[in-house]
């Protein structure tokens, strides 16, 4: 897979490794790569894995959360959209928690990979038992607020051992990491027999992005890395030997969902 130590190969498919790929979008210092035969697209140049926990680090997040916020036009969308969500009763982890109290009992095991602050185990962990995992150390601080177990670092090298859980969720992840084929296979071993993986990440096969082009909100480089769509997704997730793979794909929503069992 995508070994970011070195440049991109010049012209075969990261993920699939059969197709060659073009530029589609050239944003800021970098270029679109998208591969012509199943769709999976990646920045070129890749950032290299020692910047990325300066990039988590608490100055970077505050001064991002800002730069998002900057003019009118974006100060009205954040409002607007917190208000749809206040009002709708839906927060980030509104979607997931359906699908998991419809087929996961309650007390199973939860690991939340990449939990942020903890948006998602805030709601969880009323019926679960919930862990989360961090890279930044910052974030993780406020998701031990919520009175759950979270731990500090890289899921893929973390030292698990023996441990594993009924369900692992992903959610809005994917998009950030550098060898995401090593990710979803960490998954599938950090998950029981039957264990189900909850997944949401950008939609780059979606009306939005097909409508808006190199303006797409998804496309966020360098904190975005590479972009799937649902196909190529379901598609990797069969091979590393998930099976039942669903995805849900609202229309105009610039991510998609994905639930696969173990
Ligand atoms: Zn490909």
């Amino acid at each position: 897979m995508i070994d970011a130590s070195t440049p991109m190969p010049a012209s075969t498919c990261p993920l699939c490794a059969i197709g060659k790929h073009t530029i589609l979008h050239r944003i800021s210092d970098w270029d679109i790569r998208c591969c012509k035969d199943c769709g999976f697209a990646f920045i070129d140049p890749y950032p290299a894995p020692a910047t990325r926990p300066d990039f988590y680090s608490e100055s970077a997040i505050v001064e991002r959360k800002e730069k998002k916020r900057r003019g009118p036009l974006k100060r009205l969308a954040a409002f607007a959209r917190h208000w749809l969500r206040k009002l709708s009763g839906r927060t980030k982890g509104t979607l997931f928690l359906r699908e998991l109290t419809r087929r996961v009992p309650e007390g199973s095991t939860v690991l939340d990979i990449g939990c942020g602050a903890g948006a998602f185990l805030s709601t969880a962990r009323h019926r679960y038992h919930c862990t989360g995992i961090e890279i930044s150390a910052h974030l993780a601080e406020h998701a031990r607020a919520l009175d759950v177990e979270v731990l500090v670092g890289d899921f893929c090298s973390y030292p698990f051992g023996e441990r594993r859980f009924d369900v692992v969720a992903m959610v809005s992840l994917l998009e950030h990491l550098h060898d995401p084929r090593l990710a979803l296979r960490q998954c599938h071993a950090l998950l029981n027999p039957g264990g189900m993986l909850l997944l949401k990440t950008v939609n780059h096969g979606g009306l939005n992005r097909r409508l808006m082009g190199a303006r797409w909100s998804g496309y966020r480089p360098p904190d975005h890395l590479v972009y799937f769509e649902p196909d190529n997704l379901a598609a990797t997730l069969r091979e590393l030997g998930f099976r039942d793979v669903r995805i849900h794909a609202p229309l105009f929503n610039d991510s998609f969902y994905c639930y696969a069992m173990r």
